[in-house]
């Protein structure tokens, strides 16, 4: 409970240092959380205002609160921001000289720097910790706190240091943890890893009911790109592009057919940088090509689409790629352009990387694939994604307003979270799958004795290979780029294939572009993914990644089942794409 007396001053703050009336969600309890000295553990979307939530306490509190945050771009923004709040924030990191840095310490030791950022690296040095030890802090806050854990997308080793240089500095230090992703195991690493098991968590839904998010296999992806934006003309928007190179390239594309593009990834200088960023948001530009350098911190709130050129390397950073669309709450569209050829793209890019990390880059990349293939609600998968049930389809995503072939299912169901317990739910999907279906390159499955299962091989039979040329509605994609239609109809182009569906492949195997063939394994992951979007199944985080077991809905479901509906998966994979030349 907030004390009137406190609740009153914390409001009145808010006015006075922000000029803002009132709180926005949990800020004012979190708020509260955090200026008793308690542990607090914020998980809210980029532009939920989570900042406040330790700018706000750090002018409450005496002595200065040090905010560790992994980037000196965020952390001089931040600066800046609170400087025009006449705020006294500085920042500890590389970019300083010493007479900066002197200059910075004193100010801290002081009491003068209220709010002191500093990169991980920083901290772990060891006059700077010498400093910290001296000066009066009030308390931590940990920003982009999901970078503690290896299954997050932005993984720091230095951030899982953190912990023990509190400890050393003054274990007693309250600690604030704030990040805009975590699926539930991330969440887990950070209490962990913090040791904030005790921690309040405040979390808000993560769904973005004005995103509207669509997926269009990539076929002759240049010009459904051209004609998409040139459908969408004059609004703004952001192409994210996988490399650099494609970058110029698309943002040169778009200026020959008359966009008003521009382009940004972290290969040009900084003056570059700065102006075509300045121009995208003061809208002397209207589309910003870009690499995943751009966008942190950034708050422009009419962004109108998002799209994904290339398939992005996670659903994390799919994610907040496209919450950067429609901040202000209105139209918001998150167009990602798939093919296969991507995936294996991504998948190269981690050949240098250690044996673990390769491993939990292509689960999290996995996860990509299936939620681009199922042709179960967008929202309800990336809600269950991280760790939120949603009841029902929501009736504005592409896979709702133009389903696949649905069907229904009971016995398969029941099958299949039998499957899951009778391997002790200590297996991923895939290995449900093989035992279903008898997958003998399983090794796995003699050595732990699942062929000796109830269920052991029960699902071959189950298997119904769906009509191959029904629904097959695709029409020609319109390829005159040159249109000026103002309007935002554009439906007409780019159907989503509705054929029968391809998977993401397994360890043991290579997938081939030209096999469509549905197999009888690719349907039992299918069902099981989306029985997990659908809540009988679960992720046992305590686990290693991707084991599943049945959640409570699916242990009711076992004892009392009835017909559950199910989406055919989409094939994007029986298409070329023309001009991909690199
Ligand atoms: P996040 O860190 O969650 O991505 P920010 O802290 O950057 O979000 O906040 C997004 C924007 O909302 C900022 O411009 C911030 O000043 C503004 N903001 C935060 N809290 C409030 C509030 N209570 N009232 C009005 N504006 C707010
Ligand atoms: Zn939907």
């Amino acid at each position: 409970m907030v004390e009137p007396i406190i609740k009153q001053s914390l409001k009145e703050k808010l006015k006075e240092i922000f000029g803002f009336d009132a709180f926005r969600g949990e800020q004012e309890v979190i708020i509260h959380n955090i200026v008793s000295g308690k542990n607090t553990f914020v998980i809210m979307p980029t532009g939920a205002g989570k900042s406040l939530c330790y700018q706000l306490p750090a002018m409450v509190l005496d002595g200065t609160a040090i905010v560790i945050s992994p980037l000196i771009a965020l952390m001089k923004n931040q600066v800046d921001q609170m400087t025009a709040f006449g705020i006294n924030a500085q920042f500890l990191n590389s970019t300083l000289n010493k007479a900066e840095m002197t200059k910075v310490k004193n100010d801290v030791l002081s009491g003068e720097c209220r709010l002191l950022y500093i990169a991980p690296e920083s901290l772990t040095k060891e006059d700077n910790l010498s400093f910290l030890q001296k000066a009066n802090l009030s308390f931590v806050a940990v920003d982009e706190a999901h970078c503690i854990s290896e299954w997050g997308h932005d993984f720091r080793p230095e951030y899982r240091r953190i912990r023990g240089i509190i400890d050393d500095i003054n274990p007693n230090l309250p600690v604030i943890a704030l990040t805009a992703t975590a699926t539930p195991k991330v969440q887990q690493d950070i209490k962990k890893n913090l040791n904030m098991d005790e921690a309040m968590i405040f979390k808000s839904s993560f769904n973005r009911k004005n995103l509207y998010y669509e997926i269009r296999p990539k076929i002759d992806s240049k010009k459904q790109l051209i004609r998409y934006i040139l459908n969408n003309k004059g609004k703004s928007g952001i192409v994210y592009c996988l490399s650099r190179k494609k970058v110029e390239e698309i943002a040169n594309l778009l200026s020959v057919n008359g966009v008003k593009a521009l382009h940004y990834h972290a290969g040009l200088d900084a003056d570059t940088r700065m102006r075509n960023q300045d121009a995208f948001l003061n809208e002397e530009a209207d589309v910003i090509v870009a690499t995943i350098a751009f966008g942190m911190g950034i708050d422009k709130p009419d962004v109108r689409f998002v799209i994904h050129y290339d398939a992005p390397k996670s659903l994390e950073g799919y994610y907040q790629e496209t919450g950067r669309a429609g901040r202000d709450g209105l139209e918001g569209n998150c167009l990602m352009f798939y093919s296969f050829d991507d995936i294996l793209k991504l998948e190269k890019f981690n050949k240098d990387k250690t044996v673990t990390e390769r491993d939990n880059a292509k689960a999290l990349l996995m996860e990509m694939v299936a939620y681009s293939n199922l042709g179960i609600c967008r929202r309800r998968q990336l809600l269950s994604y991280f760790g939120e049930y949603a009841e029902k389809d929501c009736g504005f995503c592409d896979n709702c307003l133009k389903p696949t072939k649905k069907f229904k299912i009971e016995d398969e169901a029941v099958l299949a979270l039998k499957a899951i317990q009778q391997v002790g739910e200590r297996f991923d999907i895939q290995h449900i799958a093989d035992v279903l279906t008898a997958n003998t390159a399983n090794a796995y499955i003699r050595s732990y004795e699942h062929d000796k299962l109830e269920v052991y091989g029960k699902g071959k039979g189950m298997f119904v290979e769906t009509d191959e040329e029904e629904d097959d509605d695709e029409e020609e994609e319109e390829l005159d780029v040159a249109t000026d239609d103002d309007s935002d109809d554009d439906d007409d182009d780019a159907p989503v294939a509705t054929k029968s569906p391809s998977h993401p492949p397994k360890k043991a195997e290579k997938p081939k572009k030209t096999d469509n063939k549905r197999t009888p394994n690719d349907y039992w992951v299918s069902i099981l993914r989306q029985m997990m979007a659908l809540g009988y199944i679960e992720k046992d985080i305590e686990n290693a990644y991707g084991v599943v077991r049945l959640s409570e809905k699916g242990k009711g479901f076992i004892q009392d089942s009835y017909p559950i509906t199910i989406a055919e998966d989409h094939n994007y994979e029986n298409t070329e794409s023309s001009d991909d030349d690199d």
